[in-house]
């Protein structure tokens, strides 16, 4: 497996997902526009804001993951399962280079 390639991956994934967060943060801290006086326009504003503070979560939630998987390729211990240690296949890898868990150990804790 070509470390190099994937460290390249997810560190490119990791600043889109930083330049989209910041861009996302900007818009929930510092917004210039007043609240509308409107009640109609402000629940509509409320229920966005809520998206995006969904949103948020979820970028950072990513960001933790790969960093997670940043320092697991630094331990060399990328394609160990966490769980079980146990090797994960390398197209599971592929597709999901952030994950930590082989695919028996994903399965069983989604609880499929
Ligand atoms: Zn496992």
């Amino acid at each position: 497996m070509e470390y190099d390639a994937v460290k390249k991956q997810l560190l490119a994934e990791k600043a889109e997902l930083e330049a989209r967060l910041e861009r996302t943060h900007k818009h929930i801290y510092l917004k210039d526009e007043p609240v509308s006086a409107n009640f109609n326009e402000q629940v509509k504003q409320t229920e966005n804001d809520e998206l995006v503070r969904t949103l948020e979560a979820e970028g950072l939630g990513e960001i933790v993951q790969i960093n997670t998987a940043l320092r697991r390729l630094e331990d060399h211990v990328y394609t160990q399962c966490s769980k079980c240690a146990g090797a994960i296949a390398e197209d599971r890898l592929r597709a999901i280079p952030y994950t930590d868990l082989c695919i028996a150990c994903a399965t069983k804790s989604a609880g499929a």
